[in-house]
């Protein structure tokens, strides 16, 4: 097998697959072998701008401090020997010297026996004294011209000395040392005005493929958002470096190399995203081997989501390929590359906060890779629940709308219902949601749940189905759970699937119907029985499914009865997808619901309504964010907002 150091001579007819895949220990291990130990630049700030930086060498103490023996309180300076005697019943009296020291002021008089001078706090004990005296342990004596004390002062009494704060020649901060406040009040403190800091290492960032849009600019068919280039700049500048970020490249062997090759000579690092898999058009691995030495050091890492990870240093600088699915990028930098950006940024190693939770179903994993799977957390009956995202790789919102993940080793194969697990958070804290709602999505939630939010009630609303949403809902781990589930035996919904601890509490209807082009002259006019009829009768006509446990599916198989036209066996999961086949033309009727059907401007021929309600657990009725839910579902202003939006409330 060839070396993965090994130049290609030939990269066009090389066989694209991965040549090794590594572990990730292996893979982390080859990395920071290439790269540490390395010098760390620095470069020297003002102290307002040192903050959150790591020193870059030891800072030794310039003077003393305080510079001088120092008062601690508003009193006189006194020479302790003259009040050994001092008592109640043997006041001692000292004459003043005409001299007021306040802060700021140098002394200009000695305190010769039988004298005080007056001092306030801060001032600089004067040559003679030793001790001061509180004014509040004196009084007045001889006309103002002296003063009486009744008590006894010990040596150094309320006295700072010269350096016992700071001592000159100290080592005051250790290079190392990351600047906070504190730290800054130090430096200030012995009139340092300037450091040397670690340099921000420049990191570079590229989005690369042929499909990618900048937020801002119109989305053209076929086309995605560019979500990588956005994500990865502020997770770099999250942990110290210096962000810049050039851009998506189109997927161009030689504009891309030129780009990489631009942002590597003006950079310490170059990040970039997809075109690592082995994918037509996926150049960027290749153009990285000709980049500089050693070159890539691991390209396919046992790891999921996140296998096409690349590694390379090319001249002392790393450059790495992430995977172009935005959880996958964000996974395989925050594991393995944080680490390294930290480390050429001179920070400690990312504090992370991590959980306890059970996992409520089994998480099926790919045995041999380390499996990273994002959960929600929820508060159980006896602790924190830990709810796997059902989403892809691909899917951005998991990332956002989760709390942590856990990490499932590569030698399992599972991990199953009811586990322990460690879940690591993404921020240093968890906040359980005060509300949980697990079971069917529909966007009507939003509307209603709006007021809650408002009042700074955190809602958590995790989508896994109504049957799904039921069975956690029967082992206590949500507050509700939405279901629209209908009975063919009782011809009703949802009722009839309730069990012992749950009850129904009413939430709205959705129209359903059948979706079609406003131009599509085939179905204008007609009711859903004679739509479908009419596409049945067109053999060019395609239609769209919904899956199999859908509702929906029950009264397209109705319709249907038997038959299976072109299109059946594209089943999505969503309302929306039915909505965006139609309307971009793959598909030429399906069945969703009325407010998804109009927010795509798509013509809709109502059918039967379907009731969506909630299964609420009854031992946690009493909870208020349950009872804010519940006031805001029969409020007047949940109910406009439903209707406004197409939903007719129970
Ligand atoms: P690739 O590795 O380039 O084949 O990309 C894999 C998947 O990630 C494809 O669906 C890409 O469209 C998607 N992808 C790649 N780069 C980005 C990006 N910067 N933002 C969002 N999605 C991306
Ligand atoms: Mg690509």
């Amino acid at each position: 097998m060839t070396s993965i150091f090994t130049p290609k001579p030939n990269p066009s007819v090389e066989q694209d697959q991965f040549l090794t895949i590594l572990s990730r220990e292996e893979a982390i291990a080859r990395f920071e072998a290439a790269l540490f130990p390395r010098q760390l630049p620095s470069e020297t700030r003002l102290l307002a701008d040192a903050l959150g930086r790591a020193l870059a060498e030891d800072v030794v103490a310039p003077i003393d401090v305080p510079p001088f023996d120092r008062s601690n309180v508003d009193g006189f300076a006194v020479r302790s020997a003259d009040l050994a005697n001092a008592g109640e019943a043997t006041p001692a009296q000292l004459a003043l010297n005409d001299e007021i020291i306040s802060c700021g002021t140098a002394p200009a008089r000695p305190v010769l026996p039988g004298t005080a001078t007056a001092i306030a706090t801060g001032g600089p004990v004067p040559r003679g004294a030793d001790a001061i005296v509180m004014v509040e342990h004196t009084q007045p004596a001889g006309n103002g011209g002296a003063i009486e004390v009744r008590r006894a002062a010990s040596p150094g009494q309320f006295v700072s000395y010269a350096g016992s704060d700071i001592a000159r020649g100290e080592a005051l901060l250790r290079a190392g040392t990351i600047i906070g406040s504190r730290e800054i009040g130090m430096l200030a403190a012995c009139g340092i005005a300037d450091v040397r800091v670690v340099r921000r290492p420049h990191v570079a960032i590229l989005s690369t493929g042929d499909e990618l849009v900048q937020p801002g600019e119109t989305l053209r068919p076929a086309a995605i958002y560019d979500t990588n280039g956005a994500i990865v700049t502020a997770a770099i500048a999250e942990n110290g470096g210096d962000a810049s970020f050039l851009g998506a490249i189109a997927d161009d062997e030689a504009m891309l190399e030129a780009a990489m090759r631009k942002a590597l000579a003006e950079s310490d690092m170059l990040v970039l995203s997809g075109g690592t898999s082995k994918g037509a058009g996926d150049v960027s691995h290749r153009i990285v081997t000709r980049l500089g030495k050693p070159g890539i050091v691991a390209h396919g890492v046992a790891l999921k989501p996140g296998k096409p990870l690349c590694l390379a240093v090319c001249d002392g600088k790393p450059v790495i390929i992430l995977p172009g699915f935005p959880t996958s990028a964000m996974f395989t930098f925050h594991d393995m590359i944080v680490p390294v950006l930290r480390r050429m940024s001179g920070l400690p190693p990312r504090p992370d906060a991590r959980v306890a939770a059970k996992v409520p179903v089994r998480i099926a994993s790919e045995l041999g890779r380390t499996e990273f799977v994002m959960v929600s957390l929820v508060e159980g009956a006896d602790g924190l629940i830990a709810y796997p995202s059902g989403k892809g790789s691909g899917a951005i919102t998991s990332f956002a709308q989760a709390d942590g993940f856990l990490k499932i080793e590569a030698l399992a194969d599972q991990l199953p219902a009811g586990s322990d697990a460690e879940v690591t958070l993404f921020t240093p804290h968890v906040r359980v949601p005060d509300l949980v709602i697990v079971g069917s999505h529909c966007t009507g939630l939003d509307l209603v749940t709006a007021p809650l939010a408002r009042a700074g009630l955190v809602v958590r609303s995790i989508a896994v189905g109504s049957l799904g949403g039921l069975a956690a809902a029967k082992r206590g781990e949500c507050d509700l759970a939405p279901i629209h589930l209908f009975d063919d035996k009782t011809e009703t919904y949802n009722t009839p699937y309730l069990a012992d601890g749950l009850e129904l509490v009413p939430g709205w209807r959705r129209m359903q119907g059948i979706v079609f082009r406003k131009d599509d002259s085939r179905f204008a006019g007609l009711s859903a029985e004679q739509a479908v009829r009419a596409a049945l009768a067109d053999p060019a006509c395609i239609m769209v499914n919904r899956n199999q446990g859908a509702g929906t599916r029950i009264l397209i198989d109705r319709l249907l009865a038997g038959s299976r036209p072109d299109g059946y066996w594209n089943q999505p999961r969503s309302h929306n997808a039915v909505a965006a086949a139609v309307a971009q033309h793959r598909a030429d009727w399906g069945m969703t619901i009325a407010p998804v059907a109009r927010a795509s401007g798509l013509g809709f021929i109502p059918l039967a309504e379907e009731h969506y309600d909630f299964a609420l657990v009854t031992v946690r009725k009493q909870r208020p964010a349950v009872q804010a839910f519940l006031d805001a579902l029969v409020s007047d202003e949940g109910r406009a907002a439903l209707t406004a939006a197409g939903f007719r409330p129970a």
